[in-house]
């Protein structure tokens, strides 16, 4: 069952999201080369905690940490621990919090350092599909809208779709219905209506979309090795609009400045 949220719970839910944003803003800030990803899991658990929140993912089915942490080939669900980000490396973050009863969930892919202009195309075209779906939330539409819009977006690059991971309801708990895929048909599934909060997050990769689960039992990795790239945002359709609910104050990606928002996503972001 769908649970569209009251103009008071969304209110709620971007208090959350505040907390959200803030964590992914610190850790964009100070993740560099010679760190290791758990640095990073405490940093975001500081960031989380300092605020009044909970990390949502902490103990979410048994998850170790506090944020997922996803280098390269890994698309999403990477366990943050030993590992040193490199030079060129392109790192996915993801951050849910919990406060006052209600989630928010958030993630970027960022580049360490400088990386090559394929691995800049793919976070590109990666964040575009995020805010070309965002766009797609429309009183009266469908969902499929939204997943036909990433869809298009990622092909006409030639970029595959990941298939068996999709976005989700957002409210008291992390995953509600409806699923939100990342492909799809217009005029197809749910309807969408105001009150609907979900998590819209394209994992979109440079080759085949095929993807693996590595041993440790979480984290998702291509098939092929080549590189994956994950930005989502908590989304609340209001009588106004669209709008992102996990906006970060320093701007969507101090490290892509391709991306030019269109009325449409700039009224999401109010
Ligand atoms: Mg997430
Ligand atoms: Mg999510």
């Amino acid at each position: 069952m769908i649970t569209l949220k009251s103009p008071r719970e969304i209110e709620a839910i971007r208090r959350s999201g505040k907390i959200t944003a803030a964590a992914l803003s610190e850790l964009m800030q100070t993740a560099r080369a010679g760190m290791t990803t758990r640095d990073l899991d405490r940093i975001a658990e500081r960031a989380i905690h300092g605020r009044g929140g909970v990390p949502t993912f902490k103990g979410y089915r048994s998850f170790p940490a506090s944020i997922c942490t996803s280098v390269n080939a890994q698309v999403v669900h990477g366990i943050p621990g030993p590992y040193v980000l490199r030079e060129g490396d392109l790192l996915s973050i993801d951050v849910g919090t919990t406060f006052e009863g209600f989630v928010s969930d958030s993630a970027v892919t960022l580049p360490i350092g400088n990386i090559s202009p394929e691995a800049r195309q793919l976070l590109a075209v990666t964040q575009e599909c995020l805010m070309i779906g965002i766009a797609a939330v429309k009183e009266g539409g469908y969902v499929g809208d939204i997943g036909a819009a990433v869809q298009e977006h990622a092909e006409r690059h030639g970029y595959g779709i990941v298939r068996e991971l999709v976005g989700h309801g957002v409210g008291r708990v992390m995953h509600e219905e409806p699923n939100v895929p990342n492909y799809g048909r217009r005029g197809a599934g749910p309807r969408l209506r105001t009150g609907l909060v979900i998590a819209i997050e394209p994992m979109i990769t440079q080759g085949s979309r095929e993807i693996e689960v590595e041993p440790d039992g979480w984290t998702v990795v291509t098939r092929d090795g080549k590189l994956a790239a994950h930005f989502e945002h908590t989304v609340a359709l209001t009588e106004q609009g669209p709008k992102i609910l996990t906006l970060r104050e320093l701007g969507e990606h101090p490290a892509i400045d391709r991306f030019r928002p269109g009325e449409e996503i700039a009224a999401a972001a109010r």
